[in-house]
């Protein structure tokens, strides 16, 4: 994970608008042939000078709503919020190329906050190798807010959509499920213990999988790449942000089809298994509602079974029926419940 850096203290209005603009963007490099020009004009230039298809995504992350500053440090939230994106490009089987950062921010930030956010972002940029081409800077009377546009490019042949999975295909997920949100419930437990008593050292040894899910994901770019050498075209594909019932549920009502998804086929880490015990909670929910976790869910057909099969990253969890069987867990005990959406607020609900 970053470090910590201790800061003084510069007031954004020492530097300016057009100040601050250069002040955080002047180390960012262009390294895509697709970028023309980048920060510095009225827009930057795009040249997709090829037959690929280009995607666009968005999206907008308000402080208090969707990331709390106080177990959150910036430069992780600038990480993350690149992430966030590009994991919707790579869930449409395209590879990302440029991004644009708009933030809208208050006084109550010095510049070197926003350096620690634009560090994150670098981090991010030069990690997944796309451009920051751009962007908007305004003030805000409260809380912080990022929005982040990505562009990413990809065949016509390879783009995979949420509403063109088929009755017998496959249900794949990468990685594993549920850390992210445990994460942040270990995270939340030791900001109530510092309140109790700050000089409380916090003891994260035994999560530290957990909250790195939580704090650092990383988009799997990486699975992307493995999709092609394998020589899989998922039949559709979805991004796993507010959980895999809610995800799965997406797929299924947009492609007008069933699925049956097996509860013991869901991958959990350790921690995550462990964690659960502890908290009294159920792993397969967690995996079901947690959210956040930015792994990707696809279908493939039946006959690419043999290429994702044994592979460490993938687990085939389910597959897909008639619409009018309906969308099911079958459970470890092979009883068969109807799967509802229960994203990230439905479950803290319930705590
Ligand atoms: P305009 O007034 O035309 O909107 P700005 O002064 O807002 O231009 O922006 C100047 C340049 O800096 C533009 O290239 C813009 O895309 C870029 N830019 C502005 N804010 C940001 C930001 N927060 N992050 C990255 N680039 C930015
Ligand atoms: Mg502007």
């Amino acid at each position: 994970m970053f470090e910590n850096k201790d800061t003084t203290r510069t007031a954004i209005s020492t530097l300016g608008e057009f100040g601050l603009i250069d002040h955080l963007t002047k180390h960012f490099k262009i390294e895509q042939k697709t970028t023309v020009l980048g920060i510095g004009d009225d827009a930057a230039i795009l040249d997709f000078n090829t037959k690929k298809q280009v995607v666009v995504t968005t999206d907008l992350l308000v402080e208090g709503v969707h990331f709390d500053l106080s177990y959150m440090p910036l430069k992780h939230l600038g990480y993350k919020a690149v992430m966030v994106n590009l994991s919707d490009v790579y869930a449409m089987n395209a590879s990302a190329s440029q991004i644009t950062i708009s933030i809208a921010v208050s006084n109550r930030f010095p510049v070197e906050a926003l350096e620690e956010l634009y560090a994150g972002i670098q981090a991010a940029a030069s990690t997944y190798k796309v451009d920051v081409i751009g962007g908007d800077t305004t003030s805000s009377n409260a809380g912080l807010v990022i929005s982040i546009t990505a562009i990413g490019q990809v065949d016509a042949d390879k783009v995979t959509r949420r509403d063109t999975a088929k009755e017998g295909d496959l249900l794949v997920v990468s990685g594993d499920l549920g850390a992210a949100y445990l994460g942040l419930q270990v995270l939340e437990r030791e900001r109530q213990v510092f309140k109790v008593n700050p000089n409380a050292q916090p003891d994260l040894e035994q999560y530290t999988y957990l909250v790195e899910r939580q704090l650092k994901p990383e988009a799997r770019k990486d699975v992307i790449a493995l999709l092609e050498e394998l020589e899989v075209v998922p039949t559709s594909m979805i991004d796993i942000s507010d959980g895999l019932s809610s995800e799965v549920l997406h797929i299924c009502k947009q492609s007008k089809i069933g699925c049956n998804l097996y509860e013991d086929k869901i991958p959990l880490d350790p921690q995550v298994i462990n964690t659960c015990e502890e908290f009294n909670m159920d792993s397969t929910t967690i995996a079901l509602s947690g959210g956040e976790d930015y792994e990707l869910l696809f279908t493939i057909k039946q006959e690419d079974f043999l290429k994702v099969k044994a592979n460490p990253h993938l687990s085939v969890i389910g597959h897909m029926t008639k619409e009018s069987e309906g969308v099911h867990l079958i459970t470890r005990a092979n009883t068969k419940i109807p799967l509802i959406a229960r994203g990230w607020n439905a479950l803290e609900e319930d705590d």
